[in-house]
């Protein structure tokens, strides 16, 4: 075990809405009885991408003591395509292009790597 940042879910506040599970490319979250969980702490880089997605503001990133990250098992993990989401600008979905997740005006949204320049570079 060693300390390190980790991603931490409010169960209180979770809804099990599941928008959290694509944004974690390592395949750590899942909803088990209806509330997000870090299934293998191992999977969890502690980066917090999930965090932007969630309209609960559940998720968090903490440090606590955790197994230490695997980042070969991590990226053996089979990449999760989500038919239901897509790039707020040009409407791509998840199986033709790369999509992020990301907080605009507020809103949790997905963007695809096209169109993540204009929006940052206005
Ligand atoms: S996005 Fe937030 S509310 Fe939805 S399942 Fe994940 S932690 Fe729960
Ligand atoms: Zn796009």
């Amino acid at each position: 075990m060693i300390k390190r940042m980790i991603v931490k879910i409010d169960e209180e506040k979770c809804t099990g809405c599941g928008k959290c599970v694509s944004p974690c490319a390592e395949g750590a979250i899942r909803i088990i009885d209806g509330k997000a969980k870090v299934v293998s702490e191992e999977l969890c880089d502690g980066m917090g991408f999930c965090i932007g997605i969630c309209p609960e503001g559940a998720i968090s990133i903490e440090e606590r003591q955790t197994v230490e990250f695997d980042a070969e098992k991590a990226a053996a993990q089979a990449p999760h395509k989500d038919a239901s989401i897509q790039c707020f600008k040009c409407g791509s979905g998840d199986e033709d292009r790369y999509l992020l997740p990301m907080r605009h005006e507020m809103e949790s949204l997905w963007v695809c790597t096209q169109c993540l320049p204009s929006l940052i570079h206005g």
